[in-house]
């Protein structure tokens, strides 16, 4: 079988490859590169997939491509599509793929991402999980002629699709195995917000139950509910793959590849980036291991630069961000059960603000909720700057306390 080598590889060629491949372009002219990804597409950004992709038929996979098609041949970027790795041998620098073919490698990113979990009893009929921009055009195949649908899982990437589909005029059902959609965020308020704001919409939503079998049309709950579901979306998470480099000996964490604050593995020539990588966070703190796109865009950014040579620790504020119909969220930080927690607002506008603060009274975190997303914008630069600064807010509780608070006021 053939080989090549190559100084660097860029290995999943998601989210993290692309901003990653491009750093390094823009430090390093000369290394030969390529990128190796089992999907069809060059590197995207997987967030309108849930939000207009799997709705609207215009909307082509092009449309959320990271870079221009010509942005690969003009800096010299090999792209391996289709190409699934099966093994990574760190001692002789070589990823074999499933193909047979062989590349040899100076240093590499293994950035290959998540998968999302399957439960096969469910993933019968008209079904899918969304994931790629395959999963997408899959949909909305299924999608045509379907007048009902159920979710299973209230989570972010099912809540962001039954606005969607609620938009096109499905009717929506939405089985939650906890007590209101969203039960695992960092806010109860915000998560009961959007749960409301859905239900007004016209979802329906089961919550404290679990879908146990699908039968042509309908999904069946554990507690005897048949939901009418001409096509079911299984959103329950996703679990990092970790298979390759766990087979490669690369050290592992709690929950993903272990590595420095560089982001470079227990492999001197080997880096993560994105939903794979857990390092000690120096903004957060502690150890961490997030799956969020701007994430997956910074830290590849970041090994992209450490590959080509830089040495400097990562440190950007975490950024997750959620559109679900008209509303906009984003969480900064890194806000945590132990805070003490400023809520302000209207949770029936809904319009939802609150700051996070540690037992020492250092800002962690910054949530917000509303339909402006403009007005959004200002509050973010100023967490994010306070966030990065460990500002301490001791000497504001007085007016944090107050509900009228402008919180733009804290820049004073
Ligand atoms: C539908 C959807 C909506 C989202 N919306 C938001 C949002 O609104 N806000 C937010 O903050 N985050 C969002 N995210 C999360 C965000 O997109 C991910 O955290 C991000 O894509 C992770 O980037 P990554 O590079 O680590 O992995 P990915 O982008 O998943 O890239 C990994 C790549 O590796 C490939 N791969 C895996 N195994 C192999 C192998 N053996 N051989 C070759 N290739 C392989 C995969 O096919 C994939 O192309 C969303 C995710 C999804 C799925």
């Amino acid at each position: 079988m053939s080989k090549q080598r190559y100084d660097v590889l860029f290995l999943g060629g998601g989210t993290s490859c692309g901003y990653a491949a491009a750093a390094f372009r823009e430090r390093d002219k000369e290394s030969t590169v390529a990128i190796v990804t089992a999907e069809d597409q060059p590197p995207y950004d997987r967030p309108p997939l849930s939000k207009k992709f799997i709705v609207r038929e215009d909307f082509v996979p092009e449309d959320i491509h990271a870079k221009d098609p010509s942005f690969y041949k003009d800096n010299n970027i090999d792209l391996f599509l289709q190409e699934r790795i099966a093994q990574l041998d760190a001692e002789s620098r070589e990823v074999v793929l499933e193909s047979g073919h062989r590349l040899e490698y100076g240093k590499a990113l293994y950035a290959l991402g998540s998968s999302p979990i399957e439960i096969p009893e469910l993933l019968q009929g008209e079904s899918a999980t969304l994931r790629t921009t395959q999963d997408g055009l899959k949909i909305r195949r299924q999608l045509a002629g379907a007048k009902t649908v159920a979710i299973v899982g209230g989570g972010y990437i099912g809540a962001e699709a039954a606005a969607a589909l609620l938009d096109k005029g499905l009717a929506v059902t939405i089985v939650e195995r906890g007590p209101h959609l969203w039960s695992r965020f960092e806010s109860r308020e915000v998560a009961q917000a959007l749960h409301a704001y859905l239900e007004q919409r016209g979802a329906r939503i089961l919550v404290n139950t679990t879908a146990v079998e699908r039968k042509p049309g309908v999904l069946v709950t554990s507690d005897g509910n048949e939901v009418p579901a001409d096509f079911v979306l299984l959103g329950v998470g996703a679990r990092p793959n970790l298979d390759v480099a766990r087979a490669a000996g690369l050290e592992m964490g709690e929950s993903g590849v272990q590595a420095n604050s560089n982001l470079r593995t227990s492999d001197e020539r080997i880096w993560v980036a994105g939903d794979v990588a857990e390092y000690p966070d120096v903004v957060c703190g502690r150890t961490v291991r997030i799956e969020h796109h701007l994430h997956a865009k910074w830290t590849g950014e970041k090994a992209g630069a450490a590959l080509a040579g830089e040495t400097s620790a990562y440190r950007r504020v975490p950024y997750f961000f959620s559109d679900v119909g008209e509303l906009s969220m984003i969480l900064r930080g890194d806000p945590r059960p132990d805070h003490q927690v400023f809520t302000f607002g209207d949770p029936r506008e809904p319009l939802i603000s609150q700051v996070f603060l540690d037992p020492g009274g250092i800002v962690r975190g910054f949530i917000d909720l509303r339909k402006d997303y403009k007005a959004q914008e200002p509050l973010d630069e100023m967490f994010e700057q306070m966030i990065l600064a460990q500002k301490n807010l001791s000497d504001r509780i007085e007016d944090l306390q107050k509900p009228s608070f402008d919180l733009l006021d804290l820049n004073g």
